[in-house]
């Protein structure tokens, strides 16, 4: 039987990664974390020294990576050649690499199979930024996820706050306007919504009544 598939896709810090792990949870369904298949590869990149725009160079880099996708009490844990990276990919520096490598198609096309594969055996709830223009067209479901930058970065920077991580908020929202300048105007599978996606806009929406949308949207 087909399974049931759900992409959720939108700009970083727009809440994607929160909504999709709550809304699977309540369906029982998987939750994919794409970005973290695209961190993972720049985490590696960064540890190499290479340049991340390097096409040849990153591509060729590719061959030496094996990524696998573990879940532990229902949480998603990636592993790079066997170790287990899901903690190390969550640092500005590997987001901005990630946004780089991301534009990459011999880096997209990586990861295409792996995505696809994972969305073949489970119901799932798909993260990303492709996933209902690209990855899986015919995902019964698509949403845009989108809000404002100046929210997303404010969202961002409270979580980073709130881990005691020292930042200023306007770097991170030039992070964040870097990675919407980079995400969406690459030729390869550019940030975009789908034609037949809907938009939620979560500017002024609290997580909540945001899971809540997205869950009526669902049926
Ligand atoms: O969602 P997250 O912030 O973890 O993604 C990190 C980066 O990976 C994004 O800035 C984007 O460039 C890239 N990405 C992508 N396609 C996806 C998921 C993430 O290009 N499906």
């Amino acid at each position: 039987m087909s399974k049931i598939n759900i992409a959720i896709d939108g700009p970083a810090g727009a809440g994607k990664s929160t909504i999709a792990k709550a809304v699977a949870e309540r369906r029982g369904f998987l939750y994919l974390d794409t970005g973290a298949l695209y961190r993972t590869i720049a985490l590696y990149v960064l540890r190499k020294a290479a340049d991340p725009k390097d096409r040849v160079k990153v591509e060729a880099l590719l061959s030496e990576i094996k990524i696998d996708l573990e879940y532990i009490d229902g949480v998603q844990h990636v592993k790079l050649n066997g170790e287990d990276v899901s903690e190390l990919i969550r640092t500005p520096e590997v987001s901005v690499c990630a946004s780089e490598v991301s534009a990459l198609a011999g880096v997209r096309a990586f990861l295409l199979d792996l995505q696809r594969s994972i969305a073949a055996e489970h119901d799932c709830v798909l993260d990303g930024r492709d996933i209902g223009t690209v990855v899986l067209p015919n995902a019964q479901k698509k949403i845009y996820l989108t809000a404002s930058p100046e929210a997303r970065a404010m969202r961002r920077y409270n979580e980073m706050i709130a881990k005691g991580e020292a930042v200023e908020y306007n770097d991170v929202l030039r992070d964040v306007l870097y990675r919407d300048q980079n995400d969406s105007t690459r030729a390869n599978a550019p940030l975009k919504s789908a034609p037949d996606a809907v938009i939620v806009d979560s500017t002024k929406l609290t997580l909540e009544e945001t899971i809540d949308a997205i869950d009526k949207l669902i049926g």
